[in-house]
C-alpha cells in the first residue's frame, strides 16, 4: 500500500518504519522530526496525495483537527484515514464526520505499550470505526501491533483508551499511597509485594508496574524512576479522561482525583520527564496533610 504518515516522533517514527521494513511504501511528513530510513514529504498534502491509506500520529487534538483540514481535500474518496494519536472523543468523532463527508473512511487507533511497543511492533491498537474500515485496516494493525480490538463506531477507540488509562492512573496512586503508608507502619516492602501481588490488592501496577525499586519485576522504579511511562504523558491521559467525563455528564471522583494528584505532581513539583510511577518516593518525602 501507499501510506502517507504525518507525525514521526517516538512513537510515529517506529511504527513508519516497521510499516516500510513490512513493504509498503511509506511517504512521511513531519513539522520538525528527521527520521532516518523515511522518506519525506516537504508538505502534508504531498505526503498525502495518491495514497491508500493516512496514518498520523500527533501530540494533541487540536493539532489532529487542523492536519486534517489540510489533508482531507487532498484524500481520494475510499481511501484510509487512521488517527493513532491519543485525543478527545469528541475530535475524534468530529474528524471522523469530515472524512465521510468526503467519502474518507476514518478509524481512531489510540494504543498502549510506549516507545518500546511501537519500537518492537507490539502495541496494542483500540479501535473506533466501521466494520468495513477495521477490515481494511487489520494487516496494518498486525504489523505496528500484537493486537487491536475493534471497540465499535467512531470515538469508541479513544473511550476505551482513556477509561483504560484512568483505572491505571488511579491504581498506581493507590499502589503507591500503600507503599507508603506501609513503610510508615514498619511493613517491608518485600511482604507487601508478596502480600497484595496473590491478594484482592493486585493490580497491574503492583503486579507487572511495581513502583517499589528491589520489589517485583523489572520495572521504571529498578532505573531510578526514568519513564517508561512519563507521568506528564498520564496527565494528559487523565486529562483528556475528566473532558470526557465532563461532557458526558459522568461522575468519576477517582479520576478527578487521579488528574489532581498527576497535576500537582508533573507542574507543581516539576517531575516531568519522570516514569508516572515515581509518585511512591514523592509521597513518601510528605506527611499527613
Ligand atoms: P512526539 O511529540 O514525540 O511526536 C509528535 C510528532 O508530531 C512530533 O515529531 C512533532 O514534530 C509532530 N507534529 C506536531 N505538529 C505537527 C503538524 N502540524 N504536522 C506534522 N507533524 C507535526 O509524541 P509521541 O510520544 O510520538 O506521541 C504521539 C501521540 O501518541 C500522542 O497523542 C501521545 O499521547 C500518544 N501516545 C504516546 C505514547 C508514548 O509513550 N510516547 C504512548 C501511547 C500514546
Amino acid at each position: 500500500m501507499k501510506i502517507g504518515f504525518i507525525g514521526l516522533g517516538n512513537m510515529g517514527a517506529p511504527m513508519a518504519a516497521n510499516l516500510a521494513a513490512a513493504g509498503h511504501d511509506v511517504i512521511g511528513y513531519d513539522t520538525m522530526a528527521k527520521p532516518e530510513g523515511i522518506v519525506m514529504a516537504a508538505s502534508p498534502t504531498e505526503a498525502v496525495a495518491g495514497a491508500d491509506v493516512v496514518i498520523t500520529m500527533l501530540p494533541n487534538g487540536a493539532i489532529l483537527r487542523a492536519v486534517a483540514l489540510q489533508i482531507l481535500p487532498v484524500m481520494e474518496p475510499g481511501t484510509l484515514f487512521l488517527d493513532c494519536s491519543s485525543v478527545e472523543v469528541e475530535t475524534a468523532r468530529a474528524v471522523a464526520k469530515q472524512a465521510a463527508d468526503a467519502g474518507i473512511l476514518a478509524l481512531d487507533a489510540p494504543v498502549s505499550g510506549g516507545v518500546g511497543g511501537a519500537a518492537g511492533g507490539t502495541l496494542t491498537f483500540m479501535v473506533g470505526a466501521s466494520d468495513e474500515a477495521f477490515a481494511l485496516a487489520a494487516p496494518l494493525f498486525d504489523i505496528m501491533g500484537q493486537k487491536a480490538v475493534h471497540c465499535g463506531p467512531n470515538g469508541n477507540g479513544q473511550a476505551a483508551k482513556i477509561c483504560n488509562n484512568m483505572i491505571l492512573g488511579a491504581t498506581m496512586i493507590a499502589t503507591c499511597e500503600a507503599f507508603a503508608l506501609a513503610d510508615k507502619l514498619g511493613l517491608e516492602r518485600q511482604a507487601m509485594f508478596d502480600v497484595v501481588s496473590t491478594s484482592s490488592g493486585y493490580s497491574w501496577s503492583m503486579n507487572t508496574y511495581c513502583p517499589a525499586p528491589g520489589v517485583g519485576p523489572q520495572s521504571p522504579a529498578d532505573n531510578d524512576y526514568k519513564p517508561g511511562f512519563a507521568a506528564e504523558l498520564m496527565l494528559k491521559d487523565l486529562r483528556l479522561s475528566q473532558q470526557a467525563a465532563e461532557a458526558a455528564d459522568a461522575d468519576t471522583p477517582m479520576g478527578r482525583t487521579a488528574r489532581d494528584t498527576y497535576a500537582q505532581f508533573v507542574e507543581g513539583e516539576g517531575r516531568a520527564g519522570m516514569d508516572f510511577s515515581a509518585i511512591l518516593p514523592w509521597l513518601t518525602q510528605r506527611n499527613r496533610r
